[in-house]
């Protein structure tokens, strides 16, 4: 990052005292914040645009519909999908998967299917697999992740042996919000096509940390939330290749996504708007287009530098922290920017609540990640997680705030 304070200057909310102490916003896994162009947007639009978007003939509405289909072009751009119908509105990351769990796979999976995902997801990619794993008879198969301490890979030799030809779907996330670790999301859905299984790629984590090309990652699906990328929260996006959105089903149904409605039943327009029922997040979708702008005027390549680098001072200072533990890859494995941690003798709730009296915002608890949880052997972990606005300096607040938490509990 060339221009770190003007970057800084960008984010108003980070320029406060919290706990008499600068603010030391280190929770970007959970959300980031919003940048002076988003909150703009946003008010730009209620100000002077606010309108019901498509069905409108006057001059308000025509303005909110070319600014929702403008952001909509703008985010297929963004993440290089092939045309902007297969771009689809959502809530979030949640939704999305949702969307594929409850539309896709239960059109598609019967019993016997394999679902197939990874030891180290979100619940958010778990528990509808699972829902519907149990509503048609499929299985849920883990692709384990490898000795999670030191590592915390995906143990890609056991595809060998998963990718049976009863796999119907592969759903993964990109970046682990726990450990870090950055998944080859193109060799995982080559392997996948080769089968002919369908592919779900989470990237609530990576959209707004690198270059996300969704042809050359060769994904069907991918889902994402505004809110982790600078956007507002209450929006976010599912992709899917054009060919299923158009033959999908839709997961909810009512005003704007049908050609035609009688007494007896509807017919559904096309992607993107038989995806989209009722009045869309208007002016939260506008301001997705802004963060999308904000993020490549930055450069997503310099950003992704940016908190691979701040993710490896911490790893460095961290690690002479007395008692602490480092979740996740080591040894210049691929990693996202944020670094888990954990002590032995004091609970993740208590070093977020005493850092916090440093002016810091961190995460600590199991991150919606239980089974991953259990698996390393922990109830929680703390999490740092860095954004482009965040700098060296910011890390040495938290090792001095970890110190002394230690020092207070252990001596
Ligand atoms: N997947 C991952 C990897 C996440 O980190 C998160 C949020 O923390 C989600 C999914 C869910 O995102 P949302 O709560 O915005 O739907």
């Amino acid at each position: 990052m060339s221009d770190l304070a003007r970057t800084r200057a960008d984010f108003p909310i980070l320029h406060q005292q919290v706990n008499g102490k600068p603010l030391v916003y280190l929770d970007n896994g959970a959300t980031s914040q919003k940048p002076r162009r988003v909150i703009d947007a946003l008010v730009h639009y209620y100000e002077r645009d606010n309108s019901n978007v498509h069905r409108g003939l006057h001059a308000l509405s025509m303005r909110a519909t070319d600014a929702y289909e403008g952001a909509r072009a703008r985010i297929a751009k963004f993440i290089h999908a092939a045309d902007p119908a297969e771009i689809i509105f959502t809530r979030g990351t949640t939704e999305s998967i949702n969307i594929v769990a409850h539309s896709w796979a239960r059109a598609h999976l019967k019993a016997g299917d394999v679902i197939l995902t990874t030891e180290m997801e979100h619940h958010s990619n778990l528990v509808p697999w699972q829902q519907v794993a149990r509503a048609v008879g499929a299985t849920v198969r883990y692709i384990p992740v490898l000795g999670a301490d030191a590592e915390g890979g995906l143990d890609y030799a056991a595809l060998d042996t998963l990718l049976t030809p009863e796999v119907k779907l592969l759903a993964f996330t990109h970046i682990s919000n726990t450990l870090g670790t950055i998944n080859d999301a193109a060799r995982l859905c080559a392997r996948a096509r080769a089968i002919g299984a369908t592919t779900v790629i989470d990237a609530a984590q990576s959209i707004g940390h690198a270059r996300i090309d969704v042809q050359a990652l060769g994904c069907d699906f991918l889902a994402f939330s505004g809110h982790k990328m600078c956007g507002p929260t209450g929006i976010g996006v599912l992709y899917g290749r054009r060919a299923l959105l158009d033959q999908l089903a839709p997961d909810e149904t009512g005003g704007g996504m049908v050609v035609s409605v009688t007494y007896e039943g509807a017919t559904w327009k096309p992607s993107p708007e038989r995806h989209e029922a009722g009045t869309p997040n208007i002016a939260d979708a506008i301001a997705l287009g802004a963060a999308c702008d904000y993020l490549d005027e930055i450069g997503r390549d310099a950003i992704a530098a940016h908190d691979h680098h701040l993710a490896q001072i911490a790893m460095e200072k961290l690690s002479v922290v007395p008692g602490i533990r480092i979740i996740g890859p080591r040894g210049g494995q691929p990693r996202g920017g944020l670094v888990s941690f954990a002590f032995a003798e004091v609970h993740a709730h208590d070093v977020v609540t005493f850092a916090d009296e440093d002016g810091l915002a961190l995460r600590g608890g199991h991150h919606c990640n239980q089974p991953l949880m259990r698996k390393l052997g922990l109830t929680s972990t703390t999490r740092a997680s860095f954004y482009l606005y965040n700098t060296a300096a910011e890390i040495d607040v938290l090792v001095a705030s970890l110190r002394r938490i230690q020092k207070f509990f252990v001596g």
